[in-house]
């Protein structure tokens, strides 16, 4: 039910069994790292670890697995799951700057993933308290923002925002939803696929209420929130296929727009992402999507702690 019980080693047997009902082949290990903990899939090329690029130093996390499985990798054998949640990095390449055509305001993207007083795991930075949500759409409000769906990104001459949330968490319909609702705002969740009826994770049910709720935009943040960047074509096209499938079924709306996993994308990426989506959205950090491609839209990483008035004071 919890969260720490993806992340404590001594359930991570429990996982394993559970994780076979959710499409998973191989049985995970958790690691404690500087990064953060982590699951590794074993039999699974591990990927690399880049820290923070805004903290000026780089380090790199290299296992044998990369060395020694590269033929390997090659064939069919896709890389381990990187969640946001064992994550601090904001990986590569810069945006490609880009001139839009038309007039008006670029939108505001905020990134969010839980939202919960009690803190699991050892990403505490990801779980926003419900208080604090409740302070930032406040402060959006007060600010004259009108709260718009990540497939609708575009130039308005309003002040718009997108609230996003990635992975899908449980808590996203325990928490944020009966919040937004009050509040009568529009969100989007960026829903890992494969991960739907899981463990922690929202159920087909919750999302199809979310959805008619009108509220709520359910999005494609891939199927099994592999690292993009390790994936052949074929991966790539599967991910992407599959994931829109699965959730425009569940909620009779079209899917148009990605969250790259983790943030790891490349030019292929983009190419291959364009026959499926009309946007992508990284965790590069601006307050402002003006001048990015839609393919590379950035987004603020919004932390536990932030206050209201934070968020007042960030907000062009
Ligand atoms: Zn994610």
């Amino acid at each position: 039910m919890k969260l720490k019980n993806i992340l404590s080693p001594a359930l991570a047997a429990l996982l394993a069994l559970s994780l076979v009902s959710c499409g998973r082949e191989a049985a995970p290990t958790v690691t404690e790292s500087e990064t953060g903990t982590k699951i590794v899939w074993e039999s699974l090329p591990e990927t690399e670890t880049e820290t923070d690029t805004e903290t000026e130093t780089e380090t790199e996390t290299e296992t044998e697995a990369e060395t020694e499985t590269e033929t390997e990798q090659a064939v069919d054998v896709p890389p381990a799951p990187d969640p946001d949640l064992w994550e601090t990095v904001t990986p590569q390449p810069d945006p490609t700057p880009y001139i839009p055509t038309g007039d008006g305001t670029a939108p505001l993207v905020l990134m969010y993933h839980l939202v919960q007083d009690e803190v699991t795991g050892s990403a505490e930075n990801l779980f926003v308290r419900p208080s604090e949500l409740r302070g930032h759409i406040e402060a959006l409000i007060e600010k004259g923002y009108t709260f718009i769906f990540a497939d609708e990104f575009g130039y308005s001459d309003q002040k718009t925002v997108i609230m996003t949330f990635d992975d899908g968490y449980l808590d996203n319909y325990t928490e944020m939803f009966p919040i937004i609702k009050e509040y009568n705002v529009k969100v989007t969740v960026f829903m890992i696929s494969d991960w739907i009826d899981c463990p922690d994770f929202m159920t087909s049910d919750m999302i199809r209420e979310m959805s008619s709720s009108g509220l709520v935009s359910f999005q494609s943040h891939t199927a099994n929130h592999y690292t993009l960047t390790s994936l052949g074509d074929d991966q790539l096209k599967e991910q992407f296929s599959r994931s829109k499938t699965r959730i425009e079924s569940l909620t009779g709306r079209p899917v148009t727009a990605l969250s790259y996993p983790g943030g790891f994308y490349n030019a292929n990426t983009i190419e291959i992402a364009k026959d499926y989506y009309d946007f992508a959205y990284t965790t590069h950090s601006s307050n402002t999507t003006a001048g990015y491609s839609v393919y590379e839209l950035p987004r603020i990483r919004v932390l536990r702690g932030m206050s209201k008035a934070s968020m007042a004071y960030i907000l062009p």
